[in-house]
């Protein structure tokens, strides 16, 4: 299925109407993915999406879902988190015609950023966003490929609103529901989590 089908799709609203034309399409995009059991290290189950990016049609699909759903959101800016948010991110930004927001690891912004921490498993990380890059006015998609502990996406989050720029949701391609992220992430900051699949485990 190519973008020409995509937007025929869209434009019948096909996209909201049926379920289970819905769950269809959830479901290819899912069978994808493909699982590298004990990498980066034993014990965990990593979520492959360049076996879903290198598909033409599971790359037009996925980007075609979230177009889809926030086509009429009124975003102004997608924000991917660094490095899968950037390919979701930036190739959905093109499409609803708004500007593109790095959300980067620490130091590797070059203009003036502003920085949040937030817990790994072991120790902390931190993620950078530059101070111009979003204003008060801004309605903010934020973008990554999967969640987890969520510490990444809150983190984010805080970010953006740092800036005063509004989040609108976040999308993710995964979400690993028995880690528990994405509920964390609506109690604590009342943002609704967006997921194409879940996948059991961690
Ligand atoms: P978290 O901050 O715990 O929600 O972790 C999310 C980040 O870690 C995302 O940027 C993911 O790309 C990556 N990640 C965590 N767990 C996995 C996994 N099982 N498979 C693939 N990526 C993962």
């Amino acid at each position: 299925m190519g973008m020409e089908t995509l937007g025929v799709l869209k434009l019948k609203g096909l996209y909201k109407r049926s379920a289970k034309f819905y769950n269809c399409l959830m479901s290819i995009i899912k069978s994808k993915i493909r699982t590298i059991q004990d990498w980066p290290k034993p014990g965990i189950m990593f979520r492959d999406i360049t076996s879903l990016l290198i598909d033409p049609e599971g790359l037009a699909l996925t980007i075609g879902t979230f177009v889809a759903r926030y086509q009429n959101a009124g975003i102004t800016k997608v924000a991917g988190i660094e490095a899968r948010g950037f390919i979701t991110g930036a190739a959905v930004a093109f499409q609803l015609n708004v500007g593109f927001v790095p959300v980067r690891k620490k130091g590797k912004l070059p203009g003036e950023t502003i920085s949040e921490e937030y817990a790994l498993e072991y120790g902390t990380d931190m993620v950078e966003i530059h101070k111009d890059a979003i204003t008060p006015n801004d309605n903010v998609l934020i973008m990554d490929d999967l969640i987890a502990t969520g510490g990444t996406l809150g983190a984010a989050i805080k970010l953006v609103r740092k800036l005063g720029g509004k989040v609108h949701e976040a999308a993710m391609i995964i979400d690993l529901p028995d880690l528990g992220g994405s509920k964390k992430i609506t109690s604590e900051f009342g943002v609704n989590v967006y997921s194409i699949c879940e996948f059991e485990g961690h």
